[in-house]
């Protein structure tokens, strides 16, 4: 216990830590003169050392901590440091750092801010750094710690005094703040820390004396010290045991490498990305693979261009690869489809099946492989270690709208889904920027929202059909921007918190990894289409065909009768032998079908309009006029409320005309029947770029924010701002149409 000394003074207790050789020693006797105790470690012969220090009314006792590199359990000096911390609970713990070799001794500290404390990091050597040429900006290098930072030069005593302030300031008025700065290990470990640590919380009394999260990060580096403990002091041990290697097994797997390597990995990350940011050289630079390639990536002039060059890319890849597969599954639907046609009887069943269950779940179908290598595109960017390079270039940027690089990552991320995004803010460690950042990321153009895209702008922009396309991703982009800083000025205002990007080394990914990550996304989607867009196709079917039309406003039988009688007597009336007899036959013959067709149409049109679906379109058709759209628009947008590919097989079957021909005729009949404009499809597009994702991405908002509130605010100023949007194209895109023709 604290209690009063002998001289009735508070009493402080200061443990001091550090790398071998980096001054300790040097810094000790500076602060305590003659006044030391000097034995072991209990049990062991590891030299203890104490001493008292009389300062500004208190006394202060500083424990000379082994020198150690780290803080697993490889050593007993390691053993013995990181007992000290978590079993005594110094005051304050000084990490004595070797400014002239920074980036090793960091290693250190960035372990001993993971655990439970109040830190003060002392740069010993300054005069050694100085000499070297290297610049450290102390405040930043403070804030990114989060602790204060001290320059000395022990062995002339300059700046020693400077540690006695700080340590009585850290006592006095910092004791209850929280820590929010640590490393943070990259979703797929951070997932894996985050089960291991529920399970550790199901022991009431852990949180109490540990840390929870250096507990699991520990048990993920498989620390035979912290099982021990675990196994004496916690009745859930074994569930909690059991967790991590479930875990440790897991990521074995996806990584082809033993976690502890990882771990230390980003350790080393972290450091590299606070050293890109506090210090720099001013004599030679240290450089390996991974700084000189970051030397051109994360550059300030061209860094930008790069990432934009590899955002190109993925959508290159995307589409252009993609099309090819694209294709042949295309051919194979088509097959299929026809081969139903021809063998069953026209009818409930074959309509149900055709119409309703293979346009809708086929239409969607066709997109797996463009989905799957976005995905694989995207998990290229995070496994190489290319991600959070992209997220320090654009940290500059991003800090325009008050946010981080860090939430860029999870931007990048809605390109393929926005769910996983949302899920991966969870390494934002501030709630503020966690929100603001889930807020915005639907506006991210998911890999969902693509089949619409190619569909409409197929049927409307021709060749420019990419560009447009390209031109909604950038659209969403710049709405990100522009909504975020617009809720940082009024929703969240505040300082950002300071945090590091790691930097972890460059890596080639595993084949393993990349081909598991494929594999899990091809999973969801095929799930998705054997489960909502194959029910929803369905529905929607059935709410197209019932209640069924028994008497229409023309009789459209006559209608087909009087045409083909009208087309009988031409025929006859052709001149037999005539030199263009062939030709004008066939053009009549054709005549006959189209016409026949148009009028089966327009009586399928007028059950459609007869049936639920239709009554539904125009109850909503009032909200959606302005926009220019109809009321199959207007549907297609209520059911793709559910999932977006959905509005694809909602068109599918509101424009089927009963024909069997169904690919490039849906886009035929959008195009020449439905009265979009290419001004109001493209306002139709917008307005699916912005609305609601889909109803999994909600599930993510409430589950991620914790918030019904927030989950309301996500829908309802996305549907607001989607709508906003389409008119403004429309009555822009309209005024120029009649300003140029
Ligand atoms: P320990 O192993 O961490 O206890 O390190 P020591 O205190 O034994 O110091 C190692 C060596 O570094 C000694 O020779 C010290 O005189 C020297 N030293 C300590 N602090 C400084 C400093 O700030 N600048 C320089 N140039 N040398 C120092
Ligand atoms: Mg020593």
């Amino acid at each position: 216990m604290r209690g009063r000394s002998e001289n009735d003074l508070k009493k402080i207790v200061v443990a001091i830590g550090g790398n071998p050789n980096s001054g300790k020693t040097t810094i000790f006797n500076e602060l305590t003169g003659s006044r030391q105790k000097v034995g072991n470690w209990g049990g062991v012969t590891v030299e203890k050392k104490e001493g008292r220090v009389k300062y500004g009314g208190y006394s202060i006792v500083f424990v000379d901590l082994p020198g150690t590199y780290s803080l697993s359990a490889y050593s007993l000096e390691e053993i013995i440091a990181r007992n000290f911390i978590v079993n005594e609970k110094p005051d304050v713990i000084i990490d004595i750092i070797d400014a002239g070799n920074l980036e090793r001794n960091l290693y250190l500290a960035v372990q001993m801010i993971e655990m439970r404390g109040n830190f003060i990091f002392v740069l010993n050597m300054a005069d050694m750094a100085e000499k070297m040429g290297v610049i450290i900006e102390r405040d930043k290098l403070g804030s990114l710690l989060s602790g204060p930072v001290i320059f000395t030069v022990g062995n002339k005593g300059i700046g020693v005094k400077d540690i006695l302030d700080a340590v009585i300031h850290i006592y006095e008025g910092e004791e209850t703040k929280s820590r929010h700065i640590h490393v943070s290990y990259g979703n797929e470990l951070e997932e894996e820390i985050k089960k291991i640590q529920s399970k550790i919380r199901a022991d009431k009394n852990i949180p109490l004396h540990y840390s929870t999260r250096w507990l699991a990060v520990k048990l993920v580096e498989n620390d035979p010290d912290v099982i021990e403990k675990l196994e004496k002091e916690s009745n859930q041990s074994s569930s909690i045991i059991k967790q991590a290697e479930k875990s440790r097994n897991h990521l074995g797997k996806v990584f082809d490498d033993e976690p502890e390597h990882l771990i230390a990995d980003q350790r080393y990350g972290f450091i590299s990305g606070l050293l890109r940011e506090c210090v720099t050289l001013k004599i030679k630079e240290r450089v390996d693979i991974s700084q000189k390639i970051d030397k051109i990536i994360t550059n300030r002039f061209i860094g930008i261009p790069i990432l934009v060059f590899f955002i190109w890319v993925m959508f290159q890849v995307t589409f252009k690869v993609g099309s090819y597969p694209m294709g042949w599954i295309d051919s194979v639907i088509n097959f299929i489809s026809m081969g139903i046609s021809y063998i069953m009887p026209d009818g409930f069943f074959k309509s149900l099946l055709i119409d309703g269950i293979i346009s809708g779940v086929g239409g969607v179908a066709i997109f797996l492989p463009n989905i799957l290598l976005l995905f694989l595109m995207i998990s290229l960017f995070e496994d190489t270690g290319y991600m959070a390079r992209a997220a320090f270039v654009t940290d500059r940027i991003m800090h325009l709208i008050g946010l981080h690089g860090k939430s860029f990552i999870s931007m990048i991320m809605g390109f393929g889904c926005n769910v996983p995004a949302i899920m991966s803010t969870r390494t934002l460690e501030n709630e503020k920027d966690r929100i603001l950042t889930i807020l915005i990321n639907p506006l991210m153009s998911c890999s969902a929202r693509l089949p619409v895209y190619v569909l409409v702008a197929g049927a409307f922009f021709g060749t420019n059909a990419g560009n447009m396309i390209f031109s909604l991703y950038i659209m969403g982009i710049i709405l990100a921007m522009v909504i975020g800083r617009l809720f940082r000025k009024t929703l969240f205002r505040g300082e950002t918190a300071p945090f590091v990007m790691e930097l972890p080394p460059y890596r080639i990914p595993t084949m393993k990894s990349v081909l598991i990550h494929m594999w899990e996304r091809a999973v969801i989607f095929i799930r998705k289409m054997g489960t909502v867009i194959l029910v929803g196709s369905i529905v929607i079917w059935f709410l197209g065909f019932f209640p069924e039309k028994k008497e229409y406003s023309t009789d459209y039988e006559l209608e087909k009768k009087k045409i083909s009688e009208h087309y009988t007597y031409e025929l006859k009336n052709l001149v037999l032998g005539s030199e263009r007899y062939d030709q004008q036959k066939e053009k009549l013959l054709k005549e006959k079908d189209a016409g026949i067709q148009s009028i089966e149409r327009a009586k399928t049109q007028e059950a459609i309009a007869f049936s639920f679906i239709g009554r539904m379109g125009r109850a909503v058709e009032p909200f959606f006029k302005p926009l220019g759209f109809s009321w199959r628009e207007g549907v297609a947008l209520i059911t793709g409320f559910f999932a977006k590919e959905v509005i694809v097989s909602t068109m599918g079957v509101l424009y089927s005309s009963g024909g069997n021909e169904k690919g490039q005729e849906l886009s035929y009949f959008l195009r020449e029947k439905s009265g979009l404009t290419p001004v109001t499809a493209y306002a139709f597009l917008v307005f699916v770029l912005i609305y609601t994702p889909c109803l999994a991405s909600i599930m993510a908002v409430k589950q991620e924010t914790k918030s019904f509130k927030w989950t309301f605010f996500s829908i309802f100023y996305q549907i607001t701002l989607a709508w906003i949007m389409a008119f403004l194209i429309v009555r822009i895109g309209g005024f120029l149409t009649t300003f140029i023709t």
